[in-house]
């Protein structure tokens, strides 16, 4: 029966809304969140004292130009002001890139097992989200170029992608930006770039400064530590950029969030210590739990992707189950179309440690232990 009242445009009622990785288990009880790939060492203590500091200016606007913090990202990365866009965590300027440049009737390409939020974007503006299978749920290049039509309007790549944890080499991403017509937008979207250490990782910044059609987006929510405040930014070709300056909101970044991120970025020491521990614990969880018989996806990011077997009472429903019971909230996969596996956050050194017993514990209790 047709709900009265005024209805959404087609494909808004599509969307199952986005849930973040749970915060709290079962009953409440204070549990470790391994669920959001979040900085397990939390924020630079530098940009807590800047985000405090604003705390006396809450009644003015921002700088709805982020100007501060684009000179900032600038100086890092050696770029042009002019050719960056501040948002609203990059999950804003991903929805404001769909929204500009695809509608009804037009198509967004992402690979079958990439980031959810470019099919949920798709839907929210009346565009069509198309998946290209994968191959070792990796993005497959030859795969993505197939499915572009005429109707293609933006390919997104997360690169490493959150939830499998590969990533496409710069030959690769060079391959499949070779293979688009000059219309169509390719979105890198490195919101782990900083965790890559392989000599062949691309994040695609260079193309972005050299291509017409490719724009490189990050974040300050993983890897510095500030996901609670809501800042991104993108690099991109200067008509790209104008046509974002035109649709975004005017104040679309708190100004409490520009300050922690200038702060968050000239903190050296402790983007080291983020990826240091990464670099640390990242090989050693996998090393364990794949010692343990479970099947870990290699990954490159700060989070691990684990198969659990299709047996009742061993699958990954059961695991997020008995992880919960013991105080450890990993993320479950269905609306990824990973059934059978959960990711998990690397977190600090006792908490890996204590997934790696509780896990043990749960195929030990399963039917049949002993036969993985
Ligand atoms: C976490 C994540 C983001 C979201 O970042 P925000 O800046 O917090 O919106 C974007 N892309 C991928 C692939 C992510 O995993």
């Amino acid at each position: 029966m047709p709900v009265p009242g005024p209805r959404p445009r087609p494909g808004i009622l599509e969307i199952s809304p986005y849930v973040g990785g749970k915060a709290e288990a079962a009953g409440g009880a204070p549990a470790v969140k391994l669920s959001a790939n979040e900085n397990p060492l939390g924020p630079s203590p530098a940009a807590i004292a800047a985000y405090r500091a604003e705390a006396q200016r809450l009644h003015r606007y921002p700088d709805g130009a982020c100007t501060t913090l684009k000179a900032a990202i600038g100086r890092r990365f050696n770029l042009d002001p002019a050719r960056i866009v501040c948002g609203a965590g990059s999950d804003e300027l991903i929805g404001l890139l769909v929204r500009a440049y695809a509608g009804p009737g037009e198509e967004i390409l992402h690979s079958a097992h990439g980031f959810l939020m470019y099919r949920l974007a798709a839907l929210a503006a009346g565009a069509l989200p198309v998946a290209a299978p994968e191959r070792d749920l990796k993005a497959d290049v030859d795969a993505l170029l197939a499915r572009v039509t005429s109707r293609t309007r933006i390919v997104f790549l997360a690169n490493p992608n959150n939830p499998t944890g590969s990533y496409l080499t710069g030959e690769e991403l060079r391959r499949l930006h070779a293979g688009l017509p000059d219309d169509v937008l390719l979105v890198v979207d490195a919101a782990y770039a900083e965790y890559v250490s392989a000599p062949d990782y691309d994040s695609g910044l260079a193309l972005a400064l050299e291509q017409p059609n490719v724009v490189m987006t990050r974040t300050f929510s993983k890897l510095f530590g500030l996901a609670a405040l809501r800042v991104g930014w993108l690099v991109g070709p200067p008509a790209v950029v104008d046509v974002l300056e035109r649709t975004r909101g005017p104040f679309n970044v708190g100004q409490p969030g520009q300050a922690a991120a200038v702060a968050a970025l000239d903190d050296l020491e402790h983007q080291a210590a983020a990826k240091a521990h990464n670099d640390r614990w990242l090989p050693w969880l996998r090393d364990q739990l794949s010692s343990l018989g479970l099947i870990v996806h290699p990954s490159v990011a700060n989070f691990l992707l684990v198969e659990f077997p299709r047996e009742p009472g061993r699958d990954a429903r059961a695991a997020e189950a008995w992880l919960e019971r013991h105080g450890i909230i990993p993320r479950a996969m269905g609306a990824y179309g990973l059934p059978d596996a959960l990711r998990i956050s690397i977190g600090l050194e006792a908490d890996n440690r204590r997934v790696v017993e509780v896990l043990a514990a749960f195929l030990h209790s399963a039917p049949h232990a002993g036969v993985l």
